[in-house]
């Protein structure tokens, strides 16, 4: 791996250390690029707080930051301006130019915005109209259908650029019902040229993703495989242990892993 494009910063609220750290990690373990996707403001009506992701005030200064970093280390690493993001229908086109009225202009004159969106659906629906997490155990075949429904519609917008854990949707029920769903996320993504990402933050802490039974699909629809650190720690930025276990568990299916994402306008939403 010499690119990761699924980090966190403490703005989130569950991250720590600094954007530098980070960095320097990222360097000492020989990245060429680093990409900050920290979990996206979201704009919700009324009074609902979403306690896991970066406020609206941080908009500015996470992108002022990472554009003044970007330029400090533009001779030793890429840096990368995104955010991890759901597809909740209901907003998503409200936050997406909250996201791009927020750009920054450096001291330099080069502008610092949003330059790429990852697709990690943390709850089906909207979020505060129902706030069922993704990864809650379940048996209903209504929950699945609606976490594939959320994220492959997320697909279609051509925004994201790839989905971090897509098997993060924690069904408990029976295969045939599972496979008949996944498949149609792992078709959608392929049609469409959205790679998938093996979260090796799961992987790390043995969480319900990833998880075999999709990447069993996976390997039947043949997409394209990434894998995503998912750092909130400066230490989580491509740990060579870390990656050795991502590395092995996708040798498991044989995987050809893509090291590279081809970067999809985020707005592309509005053309
Ligand atoms: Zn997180
Ligand atoms: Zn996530």
């Amino acid at each position: 791996m010499t690119r990761n494009y699924h980090t966190h910063t403490f703005r989130c609220h569950h991250a720590s250390g600094t954007e530098r750290e980070y960095i320097e990690e990222a360097l000492k373990n020989g990245l060429v690029l680093l990409g900050f996707s920290d979990h996206s403001p979201y704009v919700f009506p009324g009074k609902y707080y979403s306690k896991f992701r970066m406020s609206h005030d941080d908009i500015s200064d996470y992108y002022l930051t990472l554009g003044l970093l970007r330029e400090e280390y533009r001779d030793r690493i890429d840096i990368r301006i995104g955010f991890e993001m759901e597809y909740y229908p209901k907003q998503f086109r409200q936050t997406l130019e909250l996201m791009a009225e927020k750009e920054q202009t450096l001291p330099s004159g080069e502008k610092a915005g949003l330059q790429y969106l990852i697709l990690g659906q943390h709850f089906v629906g909207n979020e505060y109209d129902s706030h069922e997490y993704s990864g809650m155990p379940s048996v209903s075949d209504r929950y699945l259908g609606r976490y594939v429904e959320n994220v492959t519609e997320g697909i279609l917008t051509g925004c994201f650029s790839c989905i971090a854990h897509p098997d993060l949707v924690n069904f408990i029920g029976s295969k045939k019902l599972y496979d008949k769903h996944m498949r149609k996320l792992a078709e959608c993504a392929k049609a469409n040229s959205v790679p998938l990402e093996i979260n090796l933050l799961g992987l790390h802490t043995n969480r319900n993703y990833p998880n075999p039974r999709f990447w069993d699909i996976v390997k039947e629809v043949g997409n394209e495989v990434i894998l995503g650190c998912d750092a909130h720690t400066a230490a989580d930025v491509a740990s060579p242990s870390l990656l050795q276990e991502g590395e092995a568990f996708a040798a498991r299916w044989g995987f050809d892993l893509i090291d590279e994402l081809r970067l999809a306008d985020p707005l592309n939403y509005f053309k």
